[in-house]
This record gives structure tokens, sequence and C-alpha cells, in this order.
């Protein structure tokens, strides 16, 4: 974190974001009648870093790219950390068809310098005009609401503003860590709160990360009872789990899961995830994790509820798409 603060970017100056909409209407084309007409399932990894340079050479992200696309997966969003690592996977994202970014900072960034990490205060604030400026005033709102068809359709959000913006898919990943003892909780607790209500002004999902902290977590989410999201790699116990599920979350679920033994909600409430480059599943544990384990994950989970891969493909596909709008 002796990272330099980075200067805030208008959204969508990177002239390879632009995308034409013709060439948007025949990637849903291809992809739908992909899916109809040859039964091809298609998966997606809700939370990974392939944006991060500092887990994947540019030649890896290309080669895992690839993979991706050949293991069925074709969309992935990359998660933000903290405020610089967000704008690497907002730029990332914006130069790659079917990736999305979130913005977050993650609980182990949580200290009395919290601004610090956020670049400085100013930027903050700064980059969360440039978010507001590029929706407009009331748009932003009736952006989320929209499905992903009539938001990338309609003539308002035309032009390379909307195209940014649309990419931004969630608030996270953000949470509370206990699992160190070194971490300083007010401060996690205090962060949190600030982007728990940073996603409610922006009418975006969340992607929780949450560890031995559960009692806590939702304590604090039963002051933003209107938060909607993933918990994401879920460790919790089952109690943890029925808590999480009563409020209307979906379980992130990664190869975590194929080697210890995690409470599993039903298909209906999970979406698949990576972390890579973290968490590779069995028996792959000794390679770099990417979204191409994705599909190993689902084959695990076909196994366990005794489903047709297809159908946990289906099924943890339209979760994915119905919670974050992609
Ligand atoms: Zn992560």
């Amino acid at each position: 974190m002796d990272r330099p603060a980075t200067d805030v970017i208008p959204l969508g100056t990177d002239p390879l974001t632009v995308r034409s909409e013709a060439g948007w209407y025949w990637n849903v084309v291809s992809e739908y009648s992909k899916r109809i007409c040859y039964n091809i399932f298609m998966l997606i990894d809700t939370h990974c870093h392939l944006h991060d340079p500092e887990w994947f050479t540019k030649d890896e992200q290309h080669e895992f790219l690839q993979k991706a696309h050949e293991n069925n997966v074709e969309k992935m969003i990359c998660i933000g950390t903290n405020h610089e690592d967000s704008l690497v996977a907002r730029d990332f994202a914006q130069k790659h068809t079917n990736v999305y970014w979130t913005y977050g900072i993650h609980p182990e960034f949580a200290t009395g310098t919290t601004t610090n990490l956020m670049g400085t205060e100013a930027d903050h604030y700064a980059f969360l005009e440039t978010i507001r400026s590029a929706t407009s005033e009331g748009e932003a709102a009736s952006a989320r609401n929209d499905g992903p068809e009539e938001r990338r359709v309609s003539k308002k959000y035309s032009g390379q503003q909307w195209l940014a913006s649309d990419k931004l898919c969630a608030i996270g990943e953000i949470g509370l860590d206990y699992h160190y003892d070194g971490y300083d909780r007010l401060a996690q607790i205090k962060l949190f709160e600030q982007m728990l209500q940073l996603a409610l002004d922006y009418n975006l999902p969340v992607s929780l990360h949450l560890r031995e902290a559960f009692d806590d977590a939702f304590a604090v989410l039963d002051n933003f009872p209107q938060t909607r999201g993933v918990v994401h790699s879920f460790t919790g116990s089952k109690r943890d789990l029925k808590q999480a599920l009563a409020r209307d979350f979906y379980i992130g679920v990664n190869g975590l899961a194929t080697y210890t033994t995690p409470a599993l909600p039903p298909l209906e409430r999970i979406v698949l995830e990576t972390d890579a480059p973290f968490l590779t599943p069995a028996p792959y544990r000794n390679e770099k994790n990417g979204p191409q384990f994705i599909k190993n994950i689902a084959e695990y989970l076909a196994e366990k509820f005794q489903t047709p891969l297809e159908e946990v493909a289906k099924i943890t596909t339209q979760n994915a798409e119905r919670i974050f709008k992609i």
C-alpha cells in the first residue's frame, strides 16, 4: 500500500472501450443462438482478481481470458480491493468484452489511516463525483433498475460515459475480517458502513468478504436492510448460512468447497466464483487459479447435488445475471 495515489481518470476515456451498438447486438445474438441451438452452457466467474498486475502478467491475463472462453466462462467480474486496485479493475473491464468490475475497499485495508488507502480523501470524493456525473442526476438509480437489455440499448445511455459506467456492477469486496489479531475492528465496521451506504446510494449490489465476523456483520447489515448481493467465499457455519439466506443474500462458492466441507445453500442461491489467483479447486491446487477453473467448481456442484452440469450452469448463471445485471 505504498503505491502512489493515482489521479482520477474520467470514466470512458480509453478508446478501446468504445463498443458499437451493432457489435453489442451481434454479441447477444450469437451468444443466445449458441445457447439455444447447441445447448452450450455458459458460466460466470462472479469474483476474480485477473486485472491485478501483482498476480497476473499481461500474457497470463490474455492466456486466462482465452482459457476461460474455451471452458464456457463467458463473463467475469473483476473485484476491487482498494481505491487504486478498483481503478485498475475498471480499466481492465473497459478493455475486455464481458468483463465487469466492482469498486470496493477490503476490510484488511481498514485502519486509522483508511482514507490514505482510498487515495487521498479528495481523490475518493472526486471519484464518486465522476461516477455521479457519468450517470447524471437521477439516471444512476433508474439505470440500475432496468434490466441489462434496457440499459444497454437505450439511446439515453449511449456514449462513452455510459459504456464505462455500465460495467461497474457492484460495490465490493467489502465486509469484516477478524481472522488476524492486528486488525482494527472498529475501523473495519466504520469502513463497512461507508461502503454499504455507497452501494445504496448507487443502487448497486455488494460482494461481501466476511471471515470470523458473521455476528457483527449481520448486526451492521441490519442497519442497511435494502442491501442485496453475495456473500463471497462463504466460510461460516450452518447458522451463519441461515442468517445470510434470511437476509436474501446469495452465496459465492469457489474452490474451497472442493477440499473443505462448507455449509451449502440450494443451487437457487449459489453463484460461482474463483477468487483467482487464490483458492484453486482440487485437484489443481498447485496451479495458479484463473476464471477457467469455474467449470471445475460447477462440476463439483453437479456431483454434490446430483444434477446435470448444464443445470448447475443455467441456475448459477441466471442468479449472477440477475444480481449483478450483467
Ligand atoms: Zn477476492
